[in-house]
């Protein structure tokens, strides 16, 4: 997502991390593995517990990696920055051949790297197969700022901040190596296709064998645990600059709605349970638009969304407002005018009757589906399922007040309420 092709190749950059906590710096397979494997590449000892310490400090600034090239801006204790790069060889044609081949081979490592998942076995399937992943003995180069002709602290601290990028994503191994993931996807689906094409459609298999095969199949894997918060995107912040026509702050922007977004379904999924879940209908662009604004974006992204949507700055903060009472209904309330009759019309009546005592009955006026107080500034309408939504005119506009109710006498009261800031 955050991965810009320059032409050269395909950079990635990592926003800065938090100060490690506790024991752990690097809690994956991958992260370990990585420490393990720069723990030998002979790197001077007190270069690397240097290095240690500042990158669990929380001293490594974002990261940019690209195909052969790591780099990031590293304080140091009081505060000076310098630039530090380490090189490591990318993998020539010929070896990523190799290693697409040895994935192509095993049908579960291009399942599973398909799945955007990096086998652990990876590593030594693809050393058999003659191909270095992680860094040997004198395979990563530094250049830093400082002036340091070997590795300083500053590099180490990088080297180290890498692993910690492996677990949050094995494909920056690879991309290290001089494959983007896409690349990476691309040639493995190229190969899947070509071999299918070599032994000709699928045969097919007996049900009866198929069918016994379910009980040896492994148990399906545990319920995701619901991360504490939603995911945090891939920063932008990186030195190569946005394609043309690419707003990269409105690209982060919608990141991390997406990342909210899909935390809040997996909240609710494991809520209520797969089957249960009622399948949404598919927003449109125009409630998407809301729903968008609603995720408080900046002012230029704002004013996107404003113009784009046809409602303006103004028609815009108010649509936000009726989204935040209640999505999609709220916003159908807003916008639609629809003629209540026959049985709708009968039930409304009958509600605004019996909602108040005689003497407290306010006088309305009704026109399609809105009821508005005479004297006051105050409207109800009605939904379709029969709620009452409690609408206020403030500068000239009607705008929602608050939540819907059933009872037309509380939906009106909360529209008689403070009005919002
Ligand atoms: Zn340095």
């Amino acid at each position: 997502m955050n991965a810009y092709d320059d032409g050269a190749g395909v950079e990635r950059t990592f926003a800065a991390l938090p100060p490690a906590q506790g024991r752990g710096f690097a809690r994956t397979w991958w992260g370990r593995t990585w420490l393990t494997a720069l723990e030998g590449t002979a790197l001077d000892t007190r270069q690397l517990k240097a290095g240690r310490r500042l990158a669990r400090a929380g001293a490594v600034g974002a990261v940019s990696v690209r195909p052969g090239r790591i780099t990031a801006v590293v304080q140091d204790r009081d505060r000076t920055p310098h630039r530090a790069d380490v090189l490591l060889q990318e993998l020539s044609g010929e070896r990523w051949d190799r290693f697409l081949d040895m994935a192509a081979e095993r049908a579960g490592h291009v399942a599973a790297l398909l799945d955007r998942e990096m086998p652990t076995h990876l590593v030594e399937d693809a050393e058999l197969a003659g191909v270095e992943l992680l860094p040997g003995p004198g395979d990563l180069e530094p250049e830093c700022g400082c002036g340091a002709w070997d590795h300083c602290a500053h590099t180490a601290a990088l080297c180290y901040q890498v692993a910690r990028l492996l677990d949050q994503d094995p494909f920056v191994l690879l991309l290290m190596r001089g494959r983007g993931e896409q690349a990476l996807l691309d040639a493995l689906h190229a190969r899947g296709d070509a071999s299918a094409g070599r032994s000709g459609p699928a045969e097919g298999v007996d049900a009866a064998e198929a069918y016994a095969a379910g009980d040896i199949l492994p148990s399906l894997p545990e319920m995701p645990v619901l991360p504490p918060e939603p995911g945090i995107p891939p920063s932008f912040d990186t030195e190569a600059g946005p394609a043309a026509g690419i707003d990269a702050s409105a690209l982060a922007f919608l990141a991390a709605r997406t990342a909210v977004r899909a935390h809040s379904l997996l909240a609710q999924a494991l809520r209520e349970g797969y089957e249960e879940r009622a399948a949404q209908p598919e927003p449109s662009v125009a409630l998407d638009a809301v729903r968008l604004a609603a995720g408080e974006p900046g002012r230029a992204v704002a004013d996107r969304l404003a113009e784009g949507s046809g409602r303006g700055r103004e028609g815009l903060a108010v649509a936000v407002r009726a989204w935040r009472h209640g999505g999609p209904a709220a916003l159908a309330v807003l916008d639609e005018e629809w003629t209540v009759r026959g049985d709708s019309l009968a039930r409304a009546r009958a509600a605004l009757e019996s909602a108040w005592e005689e003497d407290e009955r306010p006088v309305l006026t009704s026109r399609a589906n809105r009821w508005t107080v005479v004297g006051a500034p105050v409207q109800l309408r009605l939904s379709r399922d029969g709620r009452w939504w409690p609408y206020r005119k403030e500068r000239g506009r009607w705008v929602p007040a608050a939540g819907p109710a059933q009872d037309p006498a509380t939906a009106l009261a909360s529209a008689q309420g403070a009005p919002e800031q």
